[in-house]
C-alpha cells in the first residue's frame, strides 16, 4: 500500500508468497509501489494523496489493470536494468544464475528475459 500523505509504502506480510525469500519480494513490492508514486507524479496527480492498495494479484505478470502493469514494468526496469540483465545473461545464460545475481525471483527474470527477447518462452 503506498500512502502518499505520508510518503510511506506499508507492506502486508500475509500476502508474501511462501516460495520466495521475503527480501526479495519485499524489494519487487517496494518497487512497485515506488513505480506508482512516480507515474502519479508524472501524471500531475501528485496533490492527489488517495491511498493507492495493491494486492498480491496486482504484482503479477498477468495483471490486466494499466495502471498495475505500468507499476509492474517500472519495478522491472529498476531491479533489473537492461544493460545489467544483458550482461549477467551473456556470461551466464541461466535462469536461475541470473536470477541470483540480480536478486529477483526466477519468475521476475524470466518474463524480463522474454521481453528483452533474451529467452522465446513465456515462463510458466
Ligand atoms: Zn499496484
Amino acid at each position: 500500500m503506498l500512502l502518499p500523505a505520508e510518503r510511506t509504502i506499508v507492506l502486508n506480510l500475509a500476502e508474501s508468497p511462501r516460495n520466495d525469500p521475503p527480501l526479495r519480494r519485499h524489494r519487487f513490492t517496494i518497487a512497485h509501489e515506488i513505480g506508482h508514486w512516480v507515474c502519479h507524479c508524472l501524471e500531475g496527480r501528485a496533490a492527489i494523496l488517495e491511498p493507492n492498495y495493491c494486492r498480491a494479484t496486482d504484482i503479477a505478470n498477468d495483471v490486466d489493470r494499466a495502471i498495475e502493469r505500468e507499476a509492474n514494468i517500472f519495478a522491472s526496469e529498476l531491479l533489473m536494468p537492461e544493460e545489467a540483465v544483458r550482461a549477467a545473461w551473456e556470461e551466464t545464460p541461466e535462469v536461475e544464475s541470473v536470477s541470483a545475481r540480480l536478486d529477483v525471483s526466477p519468475l521476475a527474470i524470466g518474463w524480463r528475459l522474454f521481453n528483452l527477447g533474451l529467452v522465446e518462452e513465456r515462463p510458466a
